[in-house]
């Protein structure tokens, strides 16, 4: 039924604000949607929107475009020259029985020497269908709305917004890396500095052949769900990190082992960012959810490198994160069991409140041998493109 060519137009938001980059912004995005989309669609831009057409399946377009990061709203819609008759009679054609209980039409124009105002035209168009239906015109709280744009001599009319994702396009911020778990969190960290225009490359620790490849397994999957979101494939640094963990074990005390883990994890990251150009790292930690994150312990952490760490989930709760991982298709994964590397050889409690200069005392004397190790364990290092699944 709906094999015959399809229009949906595309509306973004915060690009149209960003003075002469605007240009950049709707490239990035009609390449985006492209990109995403796969073959079968034709992207175009004009006048402060994008037009995506489509002979396929809606459901499926749909599901493509909530993916594309930079799409405020979108809508399916049908095309028509310019011409008022023309425009009543689609407008119309929206009213099928049974019928709502009230209307109202919402009409814009870029054209401003087109001979009808934006109120002219929704009049028109409005007497136009009441006529026919007698359907009540409501303004204030209609059951149903009608939009109609005109634009560079067409009337795109449609009756149903549907909110996209929001941000900006992937690619017009730079890019970072990620470090990246199987747990719920990491993901989703990653899924929102991608929503804020980052590409993003992944780096995971593993303790392989101490604890199984599950972690790397799962790690390899999530990160195949948000490369959906990624107009192209994702790399994934799989870092060993075994030898590490045992080097620190031996002479760090054991309340603050996984401390000193995470600051060589970020100094493994940092240098793999110096590498690939990126400028920041990200992780997944959220304020006080576990020992590592209390504000003492994030500061004992941080300090281990000099780039800046965006840590996305500062402020959820771990109910939105896990929400999030739903909606974003990684719920499932991060729900299986794995060992978790900081897990490793830890026991008793982990120092809750750690105090730097303690924590650098504590590394100091081993610190040249660390160094050695990491740098072992970057050369070690497997990289992997990840497509779609
Ligand atoms: P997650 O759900 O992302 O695993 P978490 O709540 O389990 O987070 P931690 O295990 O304390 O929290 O990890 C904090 C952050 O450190 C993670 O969000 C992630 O960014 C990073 N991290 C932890 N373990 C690894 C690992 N093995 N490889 C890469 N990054 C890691
Ligand atoms: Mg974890």
């Amino acid at each position: 039924m709906e094999r015959e060519k399809q229009l949906a137009v595309v509306h973004y938001h915060e690009i149209a604000l960003k003075g002469k980059n605007r240009a950049f912004f709707e490239r990035v995005l009609v390449s985006n949607i492209e990109k995403i989309a796969g073959e079968g669609v034709r992207v175009k831009r004009i006048s402060g929107r994008i037009l995506v057409e489509f002979s396929g399946n809606r459901e499926d377009i749909k599901k493509i475009l909530l993916r594309v990061f930079g799409i405020r709203y979108f809508a399916f819609a049908k095309k028509t020259k310019a011409d008022i008759n023309e425009i009543k009679k689609a407008s119309l054609s929206f009213f099928e029985k049974p019928y709502p209980a009230s209307f109202r039409i919402e009409a814009s124009r870029s054209e401003k020497n087109y001979p009808f105002t934006s109120q002219d035209l929704a009049i028109e168009a409005g007497a136009h269908v009441k006529e026919n239906t007698n359907i009540k015109v409501d303004l204030e709280n209609p059951a149903r709305t009608i939009y109609i744009e005109v634009v560079e001599g067409s009337a795109l009319i449609y009756d149903d917004k549907i909110q996209g994702p929001g941000g900006l396009p992937v690619g017009t911020a730079g890019s970072v890396i990620s470090l990246i778990s199987p747990g719920f969190d990491s993901p989703i960290a990653s899924l929102k500095v991608m929503k804020r225009g980052c590409e993003v490359e992944f780096v995971h620790f593993h303790s392989y052949p101490q604890t199984t490849r599950d972690s790397i397994e799962s790690v390899e999957k999530i990160v195949g769900v948000l490369s959906e979101f990624s107009p192209a494939s994702l790399k994934l640094h799989l870092v060993p990190f075994l030898d590490i963990q045992k080097r620190i074990i031996k002479d760090v005390p054991n309340s603050l082992a996984v401390i000193m883990y995470r600051r060589w994890m970020l100094k493994i990251a940092e240098t793999l960012a110096q590498k690939s150009g990126a400028k920041a790292l990200v992780t997944g930690d959220s304020i006080g959810q576990v020992a590592s994150q209390t504000l003492d312990n994030i500061a004992s952490i941080s300090e281990a490198v000099k780039m800046p760490i965006l840590r996305p989930l500062a402020g959820y709760d771990k109910e939105e994160i896990i929400d999030n991982a739903r909606m974003a298709g990684t719920y499932s994964i991060s729900s299986l069991p794995y060992d978790d590397c900081c897990n490793l050889f830890t026991s008793g409690s982990p120092e809750t409140h750690s105090n730097i200069d303690a924590v650098k005392k504590a590394e100091d004397s081993i610190k040249d041998e660390l160094q050695e190790l990491a740098e072992e364990a970057i050369k070690n290092r497997e990289e992997k493109i990840v497509q779609t699944n």
